[in-house]
């Protein structure tokens, strides 16, 4: 299985590149190098602040006859800034204008978390802070009027597939009472120190796609200061061991782990080499011991809990 069949009849490829921390100077050309590599699925989103950059990548890739439009699948998410209804169709058509596109495969609710609009033209990407310093402002947008309004850019042609991240089972269920459809997808961080099995059991009953983002778990942590000193899944005993029996890298071991379960996984890499290993992952098979001893790692572990981290939202964590 090289691609995941969506709720929309539409194929999401099971191994994609994610754009979170590529630096703008570099995006273009890592677009149009991982697409030479074979990438075909690009996670971005506005708050990368990337998006003009991977677009002329994808431009570029597509000029010089590297690849189709309808050959790729890119990713974008709309920021917690613009959840109201009249900011979603404003927002998804500013950043297709950023990638060059006419229509994304996919666009995703980034979190469940509304705060107050900063117009783009005053700062773009707004981030959680309202005046770029110290300040969030809730805003009370709830998620009901901000997935309507995410149906409704999609009946209108700008996405392919819609979808949310950062959910939980409860609120995924509360979803499901007032959409038309079931969410194309959910994007999580998931890996062996968060597996989330249960609510990846409850999106396999309801037919939702999962995307596992932040695969290595503390790695991508690291130049944050948000790797809570966990030691590193890439070296950990049980990976190297697997990865010694396989003959495959650490790497390629726990986007494996996620992949043979029906998880999409879109590694981040800015090196040419890791980029083709990690996109080379899917051609072997982990047995079920070695399947189970990456999962008896789950410590319920979260790196990504911009919630829980700002004063002033630590209350909702
Ligand atoms: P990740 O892909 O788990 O890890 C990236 C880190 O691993 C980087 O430091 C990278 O370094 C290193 N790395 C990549 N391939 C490697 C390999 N083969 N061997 C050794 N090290 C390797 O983390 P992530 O960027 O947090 O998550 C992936 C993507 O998920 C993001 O880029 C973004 O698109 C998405 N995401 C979404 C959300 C959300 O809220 N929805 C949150 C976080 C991330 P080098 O670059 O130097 O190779």
């Amino acid at each position: 299985m090289s691609a995941i069949k969506l709720n929309t009849g539409l194929l999401m490829p099971l191994v994609g590149k994610g754009l979170w921390k590529v630096p703008r100077a570099d995006a273009a050309d890592t677009v149009y190098n991982a697409i030479k590599t074979g990438y075909r699925l690009f996670d971005g989103a506005g708050d990368y602040g990337n998006e003009k950059e991977c677009g002329d990548g994808v431009a570029r890739a597509i000029k010089d006859g590297l690849v189709k439009r309808e050959e790729l699948f890119i990713t974008s998410k709309l920021w917690n800034t613009f959840h109201a209804k009249e900011h979603v169709p404003q927002l998804v058509k500013k950043q297709l204008a950023d990638w060059q596109l006419e229509y994304f495969d996919l666009f995703l609710i980034h979190f469940p978390v509304s705060i107050a609009y900063v117009d783009p033209a005053v700062r773009y990407p707004p981030e959680w802070f309202v005046d770029g310093v110290s300040k969030v402002q809730l805003q009370n947008t709830p998620y009901q009027e901000t997935w309507q309004a995410m149906e409704a850019i999609q009946e209108a042609g700008y996405a392919k597939s819609i979808g949310v991240s950062n959910v939980q089972g409860a609120l995924l269920l509360d979803i499901l009472k007032y959409a038309k459809k079931a969410p194309s997808v959910l994007q999580i961080e998931h890996h062996p120190y968060l597996t989330q099995q249960p609510l990846v059991d409850l999106c396999k009953e309801l037919g939702i796609a999962i995307t596992a983002y932040s695969s290595f778990g503390p790695t991508s942590f690291v130049e944050l200061g948000m790797d809570k000193n966990t030691p590193s899944l890439l070296k950990h005993d049980v990976t190297a061991e697997i990865s010694k029996a396989t003959g495959k890298t650490p790497a390629q071991v726990l986007l494996r782990w996620a992949t043979q379960r029906g998880i999409a996984v879109i590694p981040k890499s800015n090196d040419p080499n890791r980029l083709a290993q990690n996109l080379n992952s899917t051609d072997f098979e982990l047995s079920t011991e070695q399947l189970k001893a990456i999962s008896d790692l789950n410590i319920g572990l979260r790196f990504n809990n911009p919630v829980g981290v700002s004063p002033l939202l630590s209350i909702f964590a």
